[in-house]
């Protein structure tokens, strides 16, 4: 099968097409034919070596695809299901292979592509606003990357939730996207924390969610009401530095959260209370998925380059 691989940290070129065995499942893994994986952020800071990783490294943790074989106390999934996972490895391949475990069903209705959107960047959305800051309806909200695969998503959650969305973006076409995801107020990154400030007579934001990072953290902090929340999750922009913890209190007595999804995905239930209501919402015509671009499997550099170009408006998927 042709699989992805990068030998040693770097930039996109990095990224080669290797042939190699369909890998066999151990007894409680599903071996998987890939229809479409998902491309994220993170693999980006594991191919350049923000992240460790083990060279040769093959990216990829979230895939549709159909179960090919089935170790033998396997009980979640069959041998023909389609089934959606984010917990997978090595998914930039033709097959690849999940825990059972760590593997949902993918409803009727759903198209693999549509699927192929949520495990990763749903869930983040779902958890961020479900459970790091539960939002409420009378919550006011700053998210950056608006018009991103997670901003795009969580907007809407949000806006399901009822509260309000300020959102940023950096041009006019990620304005209208921000806009069209649902967003009340959308702006740009120079003087957000002012923008934020007045669009709220001055009170702050309950909650800022921030995957930025080192551009935008500093000026986060200050959109907050005192006791708001911020919730670091990415580094587009680069990693914050370290922080001096006491600058909270003076601040108004603020909290700061550096999740993850593994922790927000600690045992089968929280994945199938996360995946089914996403799936439910787009079922009901709640949550649209914004499917920005497939590369073939083979152009794994070229996505990853288009995400470091900060070109996406929504997801970005490989295609064996
Ligand atoms: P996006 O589609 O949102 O792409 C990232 C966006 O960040 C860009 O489109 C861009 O939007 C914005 N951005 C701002 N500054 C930069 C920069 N210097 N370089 C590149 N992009 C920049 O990606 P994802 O939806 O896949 O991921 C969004 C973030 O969420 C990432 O930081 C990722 O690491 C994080 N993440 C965290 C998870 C967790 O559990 N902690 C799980 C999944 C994702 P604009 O041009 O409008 O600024």
């Amino acid at each position: 099968m042709t699989t992805v691989v990068a030998p040693m940290s770097g930039g996109p070129e990095v990224l080669v097409e290797q042939q190699a065995p369909v890998p066999e499942p151990s007894a409680t893994q599903l071996s998987v034919r890939n229809i479409a994986t998902g491309v994220n952020f993170i693999e980006t800071y594991q191919r350049s070596g923000v992240y460790d990783v083990k060279h040769p490294f093959t990216p990829g943790s979230e895939a549709v695809g159909v179960v090919v074989a089935a170790g033998s106390r396997v009980t979640h999934a069959r041998v023909g299901d389609r089934i959606a996972t984010s917990q997978a490895s090595a998914t930039y391949a033709e097959y690849f292979l999940v825990e059972d475990d760590e593997a949902v069903r993918l409803p009727e209705g759903i198209d693999p592509k549509e699927g192929a959107c949520l495990p990763l960047q749903g869930v983040t959305a779902h958890y961020l606003v479900r459970s790091t800051y539960p939002v409420g309806a009378s919550d006011t909200v700053l998210f950056h990357a608006g018009a991103g695969g997670v901003g795009g998503l969580a907007i809407q959650l949000i806006k399901n939730l009822g509260a309000k969305v300020i959102a940023t973006v950096s041009t006019d076409e990620k304005e209208e996207i921000a806009r069209r995801h649902g967003a009340d107020h959308v702006v740009r990154y120079e003087n957000f924390a002012d923008e934020v400030r007045e669009l709220t007579d001055g009170r702050g934001v309950d909650v800022v969610y921030d995957s930025v990072g080192k551009a935008t953290f500093e000026d986060s902090l200050t959109t907050l009401r005192p006791r708001g929340v911020a919730v670091l999750f990415g580094g587009a922009s680069g990693q914050v530095p370290p922080f001096d913890l006491q600058r909270l209190n003076a601040m108004g007595s603020l909290y700061v959260t550096r999740p993850s999804i593994g922790a927000y995905l600690r045992d089968r239930r929280e994945l199938e209370w996360r995946m089914n209501e996403l799936f439910d919402d787009v079922l009901a015509g709640r949550l649209k998925v914004s499917l920005d671009t497939t590369f073939p499997l083979t152009e794994a550099g070229r996505a990853h380059q288009y995400l470091e170009d900060r070109k996406t408006r929504g997801k970005v998927l490989l295609q064996p």
